[in-house]
């Protein structure tokens, strides 16, 4: 199926659904992901959306056929699924990627929210366990090497098995006590204090910080994921601790 037909069916299932028990179930708030990468990303949203998506009321896809290598043809494939009725995101990291301020206004011109992680995603994984906030200058291997020292990601992006998956134990130990509401807290904290030093990490519209003003290259460490998992209600401080 493509994903321009993958939307269309989702769209017109949602919409007999919600015909059928207009009051007893309420409908779930579809969220389509593209990211970059083999398998991450696309594993971790996939457990958070196994985990929470009934509970909170939405559901994480990945769309057929979205296979981007780098920022610009991450945001390609999300624009061939953007839509007014449904929510799209593109994922990519600043690795030593070219081109990243021009996906990202491709993007914002297409209506696509972007989660945009400096080094890489494997920042994202390690908030859950603690802040990190030294400058790398786009070198994901400090974070790793410290992803590493977690529990069941020993052998992270280095056996055959599980490589860069997200299998069960580790997402497991990603979420054990208030993990992602951790993630979230110490995420938002390296943005309010944006590291570029020139914006203030809040700007309603652009994902926080204004483009023009805020160079996402010098945003190093940072990571826009908790902007998505905020927003899909899972993370009630509240009730988790740490
Ligand atoms: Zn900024």
């Amino acid at each position: 199926m493509s994903p321009r037909d993958e939307r269309r069916g989702g769209a017109r299932v949602r919409g007999a659904q919600a015909r059928r028990s207009a009051a007893s179930i309420p409908e779930r708030r579809v969220v389509f992901v593209v990211a970059e990468g083999e398998r991450t990303e696309r594993e971790y949203l996939g457990r958070i959306d196994g985990k929470y998506g009934r509970r909170h009321g939405f559901h994480l896809r990945f769309p057929e056929g979205t296979h981007g290598r780098k920022p610009s043809e991450v945001v390609d494939d999300a624009e061939k699924l953007a839509d007014d009725d449904v929510e799209t995101w593109a994922f990519f990291d600043r690795d030593q990627h070219p081109g990243i301020p021009q996906a990202m206004a491709a993007a914002r011109k297409a209506g696509i929210r972007v989660a945009f992680s400096h080094p890489a995603f494997e920042l994202w994984l390690l908030l859950h366990f603690q802040q990190f906030a030294a400058p790398q200058g786009g070198d994901n291997a400090r974070a790793t090497r410290e992803l590493r020292r977690k529990p069941g990601f020993e052998d992270y992006d280095r056996s055959q098995r599980d490589g860069k998956g997200i299998t069960a134990d580790r997402f497991d130990a990603l979420t054990a006590d208030g993990g992602i509401a951790r993630a979230v807290r110490n995420a938002r904290r390296l943005d309010d204090d944006c590291p570029s030093g020139c914006c203030s990490g809040r700007d309603p519209k652009e994902e926080g910080h204004p483009p023009g003003r805020c160079d996402p290259i010098r945003r190093d460490p940072s990571t826009g994921v908790w902007r998505l998992i905020e927003g899909l209600g899972i993370t009630d401080t509240r009730s988790q601790k740490g």
